[in-house]
């Protein structure tokens, strides 16, 4: 897994992030074995910005993908920064117990997604 923490780092150098200066990379691997990196983008209108979580899964899935095996993210903050709880829903979607690593110039966490997102939001049939 230390590959995946690689793309993520490497993913946050392209952050596009004038307003917050928070940097983050993201990098998903799939369960066929394919890694896709995210970082976030943000925008004038704060509320459009994307989490590099989120961007990662979107490309994901905008190539054919829909099972995933785990998540590196990656910042410079001095505590880990784990996904917030947007992204925790989008991936939880996919992959329920995927692998969640949280690294920084410090160290690592592993987890599982279940452990984030232990009541998600699930369809029901009414
Ligand atoms: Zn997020």
């Amino acid at each position: 897994m230390e590959e995946l923490i690689k793309k993520a780092i490497e993913a946050r150098d392209e952050s596009y992030s004038p307003y917050s200066h928070f940097k983050v990379g993201a990098a998903l691997k799939t369960r066929s074995g394919k890694v896709y990196a995210g970082t976030n983008v943000e925008n004038a209108s704060y509320g459009l910005t994307v989490c590099a979580e989120r961007v990662a899964v979107y490309k994901a899935v905008s190539a054919g993908e829909r099972e995933f095996e785990a998540l590196a993210v990656f910042t410079e903050a001095d505590e880990l920064t784990p996904p917030c709880g947007a992204c925790r829903q989008v991936l939880w979607e996919f992959s329920k117990d995927m692998l969640i690593i949280l690294a920084n110039t410090k160290g690592e966490k592993r987890l599982r997604l279940s452990e984030l997102l232990p009541m998600p939001f699930e369809r029901k049939e009414f």
